[in-house]
């Protein structure tokens, strides 16, 4: 079904607490955690519970989930004490997609190149 966990998805495999990693905040729905590889003094990384591979699998499907994860972003900026923070999402191998279970990336702490790319 829709959302299930897939046995063979580490981020499945984190929320389920069968992997560790530093939790910075939970929800009934959604779980954040710290990037293992930071790209920024404060980079975090916010996802659903259930699995989607990618935000518009998530968005179709649990429209609400997929706007949580953009509130707990901000929560999570909020607690860091980050006024200006890069969202991203990653759809896709060729895009820089390298674990297919959505996930937000909260960048900042440093100024952060203009750009897209
Ligand atoms: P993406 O390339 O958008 O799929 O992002 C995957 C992110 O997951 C990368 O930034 C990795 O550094 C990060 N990552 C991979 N394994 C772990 C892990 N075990 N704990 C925390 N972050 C991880
Ligand atoms: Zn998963």
């Amino acid at each position: 079904m829709s959302g299930e966990p897939q046995a063979d998805c580490l981020f499945c495999k984190i929320v389920a607490g069968e992997i560790p990693a530093t939790v910075v905040r939970k929800t009934e729905r959604t779980i954040a955690i710290r990037d293992i590889n930071p790209q920024a003094p404060t980079h975090v990384l916010v996802m659903p519970r259930a699995h989607y591979p990618n935000a518009p699998e998530l968005a179709a499907a649990e429209p609400l989930v997929a706007a949580e994860l953009l509130t707990e972003a901000a929560e999570v900026a909020a607690e860091e004490g980050i006024a200006d923070y890069r969202l991203i999402l990653n759809v896709g191998a060729g895009a820089g997609q390298t674990v297919f279970h959505v996930h937000v990336h909260v960048l900042g702490g440093k100024p952060l190149r203009e750009g897209m790319v």
